[in-house]
């Protein structure tokens, strides 16, 4: 493995309400650095749905129409209070992969709209059969797909050092089921181009037309992210086993048509071997970077199973066994709501791993 550290939310779960400091994160620097790790990861969004205190971005947006989405009371989105850049410079200077990660087509709807008015939430069929609207953004309305874009534009535009190697991101607004009138359209107009307009009413042909706009989605998303800033690697934030099904996942095959470099899935939900087994064996070679949850804190809407110190010890044994080629790194998630003796157990991990040379 290359890479060992800390995901860390800027406002995510953090006690206070306007987020981490300075101070906070100089000493998690040296502390990380004293015990063997060599990644930091910072999440620049929290949404409200997911922590009711912190809502919005954390860095000092430029781009007008995105300010809508600012979190203002976060210390670090005040231009003149903003201590990030300094940080990264820092965490480069000890030699750490530096990431930032945001969480993309997710938003809070009514704050989204202020700077973007035509935004589209994906219209998804509940269990009553009708279409809800919530947080997901479908990619296939313009101003959705502008603000996914000004985010990257915004971000990478305050933080284009080169000590920022990747950028990951979650999703990528195309949410299987989605049947909203840009959709629609779209779909029809794809159909015509084929010659296949007569065919509109057909699920199956809909559900491969999905299932091949979703991944023409994550190549458009990489190319514009490139744009920006065309050094950056590029991380995608899946969910458990790379596979194409369902709305949120890849295979390692359209990761790899896409551009992505590296899969970091989600595994909130891995709590034994044979499920960790799955996640890896479903990447076959293409480079995972695991996303392990070491939490004993929940939030109030996304309840996880919480871990605790057998639990790490056991994920980094497991990890130990099997190990293998592809797999690049491991991210800690999320520091400010680890416990001392949770970050205690993942920092004995890190150094017995880099003791059994499994860390390099
Ligand atoms: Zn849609």
């Amino acid at each position: 493995m290359k890479y060992a550290g800390w995901q860390v939310g800027i406002t995510y779960q953090t006690k206070k309400r306007e987020g981490l400091d300075k101070k906070y994160l100089r000493n998690l620097l040296r502390e990380m650095k004293d015990n063997g790790m060599n990644f930091v990861s910072f999440m620049v969004v929290t949404h409200g749905l997911n922590d009711v205190l912190h809502d919005g971005y954390t860095w000092p947006v430029r781009n007008k129409r995105l300010r809508c989405y600012m979190d203002k009371k976060c210390t670090n989105a005040g231009p003149k209070t903003e201590f990030l850049t300094e940080i990264i410079e820092e965490a480069a200077g000890y030699g750490f992969h530096v990431n930032l990660t945001d969480n993309q087509f997710w938003w809070n709807p009514k704050k989204a709209k202020k700077g973007y008015p035509l935004i589209q939430a994906a219209e998804i069929q509940g269990k009553d059969n009708k279409a809800h609207q919530r947080y997901p953004h479908c990619a296939d309305n313009s101003d959705t797909w502008r603000m996914a874009c000004d985010a990257v534009e915004d971000l990478f535009g305050f933080y284009a050092s080169q000590a920022v190697k990747s950028y990951a991101f979650e999703m990528i607004g195309r949410f299987q089921g989605c049947t909203c009138p840009d959709t629609m359209k779209m779909f029809k107009q794809s159909l015509k181009t084929a010659g296949l307009e007569s065919k509109s009413e057909n699920k199956d042909l809909f559900s491969l037309w999905e299932d091949m706009r979703r991944k023409e989605a994550l190549e458009e998303f990489v190319i514009a992210i490139k744009k920006v800033n065309p050094s950056l690697e590029i991380w995608h934030h899946g969910y458990m086993e790379l596979t194409d099904r369902g709305s949120y996942r890849f295979s390692p095959a359209s990761y790899e048509k896409a551009g992505v470099d590296v899969a970091l899935p989600c595994i909130h939900q891995v709590t034994d071997e044979d499920s960790l087994k799955k996640v890896l064996d479903s990447s076959k070679d293409f480079p995972l970077v695991l996303h392990v949850d070491t939490r004993d804190v929940s939030t109030l809407n996304y309840n996880i199973p919480l871990k605790n110190q057998e639990y790490i010890l056991s994920m980094g044994r497991w990890i130990e066994k099997n190990n293998r080629k592809n797999l690049t790194g491991i991210a800690f998630f999320n520091e400010p709501a680890t416990s001392a003796v949770n970050k205690k157990a993942v920092y004995k991990v890190v150094k017995n791993w880099r003791k059994k040379g499994l860390l390099k």
